[in-house]
């Protein structure tokens, strides 16, 4: 059976297809039947800043709020000083940020979350399903195509990694290329129970299994070298994305005026992340040239810059889009 709350955190999850910050009023909240105490615990809900002014309820004159010990007051020029009702003053904003946390924890994930463009993009890193090291990545207004196209941007040119959205699934329209079995809506993945948020990842991992079943057999490079191959394969993959994902989170540092540090990768790094020793990944930069030019790239931050823009423009072009304005 469905309770009740499960059906009102789904349109907590809905609401967040929408970007930017939504601020509901009390009366909005009981209507959604938000357990306001309970959400402000998990951090759902946090109280956004009251007006500064209300319209006067017995005159519809402009009162200005202040505090008086902690206590809000109306002056209104005609009323007088008086207590204002709470659902003028009383405003929620609502909060995903222990969303993804959930989605990060329930997912395994081992990378930092990264936070691409605030409230909207997060990359939460790598985690391990089905027996792959997927990246995963969170986003809201997937559907909302100004917001879809600086999501688009900033992903992967790669279509491994993991998409989990709020609200509902990408639309043709906005998304053409998307593969069905790469994105997922966080819906489908979390609960709400007395204790907390819930994710279950069986939707994401019974898709993948269903997919490595039914895929044709993967084509195996030439003897003793396939094994490398797959690394390099791999290496180049999280290079590109890493080197793409770290100028476009600068560009957004710098957009928003925000510090920016430089991040660059360790090949222990690799060693962890695809499960093979030291002399193999450094063997895989070595022997390969291009991914020794990313790898030297991810280390300079010149090089980062330019081999950026170099496949953000190769990106493009094999998608057909226009350039980036920059
Ligand atoms: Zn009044």
């Amino acid at each position: 059976m469905i309770s009740n709350t499960s059906i009102s955190f789904n349109k907590f999850l809905q609401m967040g297809a929408i970007n930017g910050d939504a601020e509901l009023d009390e009366e909005e909240i009981a209507a959604l039947k938000w357990d306001i105490p309970f959400y402000r615990q998990l951090g759902l809900l946090a109280p956004a800043s009251p007006p500064g002014e209300i319209f006067c309820e017995t005159c519809d004159e402009m009162a200005s709020i202040y505090y008086s010990n902690g206590v809000a007051k109306a002056a209104c020029p005609n009323c007088g000083i008086y207590t204002p009702p709470s659902y003028q003053i009383s405003f929620w904003r609502v909060c995903y940020d222990p969303v993804v946390q959930a989605l990060y924890t329930g997912l395994g994930c081992t990378e930092p979350t990264d936070l691409i463009i605030p409230k909207t993009l997060w990359k939460l890193g790598r985690c391990g399903i089905a027996g792959q090291s997927r990246l995963v990545y969170v986003a809201r207004g997937i559907n909302i195509p100004q917001v879809n196209d600086s999501i688009l941007r900033l992903l992967p040119n790669n279509r491994t990694f993991l998409l989990l959205v709020f609200g509902d699934l990408p639309q043709k329209n906005v998304c053409p290329d998307f593969e069905a079995d790469r994105v997922f809506s966080i819906n489908s993945l979390m609960t709400l129970g007395e204790d907390g948020l819930h994710t279950d990842t069986a939707p994401i991992r019974d898709t993948l299994e269903l997919l490595l079943k039914t895929a044709p057999p993967k084509v195996r490079g030439p003897g003793k070298n396939s094994k490398i191959g797959d690394i390099q394969i791999k290496i180049r993959d999280h290079l590109e994305a890493h080197i793409v994902g770290e100028y476009d989170r600068m560009e957004t540092c710098e957009r928003l005026d925000m510090p920016y540090e430089f991040k660059t990768v360790l090949q222990k790094d690799f060693t962890k992340m695809f499960n093979v020793n030291k002399v193999m990944v450094s063997r895989a930069i070595r022997e390969d040239p291009y991914v020794r030019d990313l790898f030297k790239a991810s280390r300079n931050f010149d090089l980062m810059c330019a081999t950026a823009r170099h496949l953000i423009k190769e990106e493009n072009k094999a998608l057909g889009r226009r350039p980036r304005a920059s």
